[in-house]
């Protein structure tokens, strides 16, 4: 066990990180952020932030001498990058683990290879593959192999023509071309699991989606307990096929009431947000916990929790991105009876980017979930 005042290391400064740090404080450890930006949320929290490329062997030999253990909060840290600290120092999770869950082609074959549920796609690699693509895979949506997210990297086609395009757009990147799926919703599980193979699992959370962003997340989900049960014991599986340790995402898709595996996330997850406000126990102190060989703690969920994020683009006039800069107002939101803000003190809001989020905390959910939605009308979020 790596107990306090151990110093633990951190790959990646972004909010996942800064909560990471936040948690381990808390348990008297020390943390050393690894982050190129020298503005990163974690960095600006952590006893020390080497500002170094995530390559910067120097950097990397310096971190492996201050720190016990490593762990990350950012699923493309070059798997080079874990194997090379773990030459020196336990690292959790893994490369191995790690390097499925950051290409999509790699995730992909892992669901398919290991009989777990998950939608039709063919692996793009050159044009060939798109003209021999199952035709029933249109309407479809191209996404690149690596460094996509929050929806990033992404094209909705409704035939070969657009893929093709689409693709070349792309500069011809490796990338998977799935079927595009119509959801009755989605829903998300994160789970701690330990070397030893024990898991410890959230409970499930519906996840609702705005211009391929999370934008509220309702915990625990109104689904079936079938459902959720399921949805459960496929998050443990995949944990368990990837000798996972630490904190895992795993998103689903929920269509015509089956569950499919949508993708992994080898960290904490912004679906598990909530957790700090919500449960006995965070995602991000499960991930201490799993990285210094902690018992993981049995979570519970204490209250019903309502999640909304808050998108770089409420920090312009017109709630769009557009017009004067300036900070929305934040009284509005602390106004709120059972509502937590937290802010990630980002260096600058662009459209799109996470800078914050609320949780709204009560004993019944369709209050909870009322509240939620009229803060977040409130402050100035808008559906269109
Ligand atoms: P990211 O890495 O950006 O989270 P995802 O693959 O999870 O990328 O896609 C973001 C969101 O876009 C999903 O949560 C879902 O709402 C929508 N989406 C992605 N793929 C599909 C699909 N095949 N069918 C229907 N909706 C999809
Ligand atoms: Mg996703």
């Amino acid at each position: 066990m790596i107990l306090p005042p151990a110093t633990l290391g951190m790959l990646g400064g972004g909010q996942l990180g800064r909560f990471f740090v936040s948690a381990a404080h808390e348990m008297g450890y020390k943390v050393w952020v690894l982050d190129p930006d020298p503005h990163s949320p974690a960095g600006l929290l952590a006893d020390r932030h080497l500002i170094a490329a995530y390559d910067d062997y120097q950097a990397l030999d310096e971190f492996a001498a201050g720190c016990a253990a490593v762990t990350t909060e950012f699923e493309n840290v070059p798997a080079d990058t874990l194997d090379y600290l773990a030459k020196f120092l336990p690292v959790h999770p893994a490369a191995s683990a790690v390097a499925v869950c950051q290409n999509r082609i790699a995730e992909k074959s892992f669901l398919a290879d290991n009989g777990l549920p998950h939608g039709p796609f063919a692996a793009i690699r050159n044009e060939d593959d798109i003209r021999s693509a199952n035709a029933g895979l249109f309407p479809a949506v191209l996404k690149v192999a690596r460094f996509g997210y929050d929806g990033k990297g992404q094209a909705r086609v409704a035939d070969r023509d657009e893929a093709l395009a689409a693709f070349q757009q792309f500069k011809g990147e490796p990338c998977v071309l799935e079927k595009m799926l119509t959801l009755d919703f989605e829903v998300s599980v994160v789970l701690a699991r330990d070397e030893a193979g024990k898991v410890q699992c959230f409970p499930v959370s519906e996840n609702r989606h705005r211009n391929g962003i999370l934008d509220v997340t309702i915990a625990p989900a109104q689904a079936s307990a079938c459902l959720r049960d399921n949805a459960q014991e496929v998050a443990e599986r995949i944990a368990s096929k990837l000798a996972y340790v630490g904190t895992l995402g795993v998103e689903f898709f929920v269509c015509r009431g089956e569950l499919f595996v949508n993708e992994m996330a080898p960290r904490p997850h912004n679906s598990g947000h909530h957790t700090i406000d919500a449960c006995d126990v965070s995602q991000y102190e499960q991930q201490v916990r799993a990285l210094c060989g902690l018992p993981l703690a049995r979570p519970r969920q204490h209250s019903v929790a309502v999640m909304v994020n808050l998108l770089g683009e409420l920090w312009y006039e017109d709630g769009k991105g557009h017009g004067t800069y300036r900070e929305p107002d934040w009284s509005l939101l602390h106004a709120v009876p059972g509502l937590r803000l937290h802010l990630y003190a980002k260096h600058h809001a662009r459209p799109g980017r996470k800078m914050g989020h609320f949780v709204v905390t009560g004993d019944d959910a369709a209050q909870v979930l009322e509240r939620a939605l009229q803060a977040r009308a409130a402050i100035g979020i808008r559906d269109e």
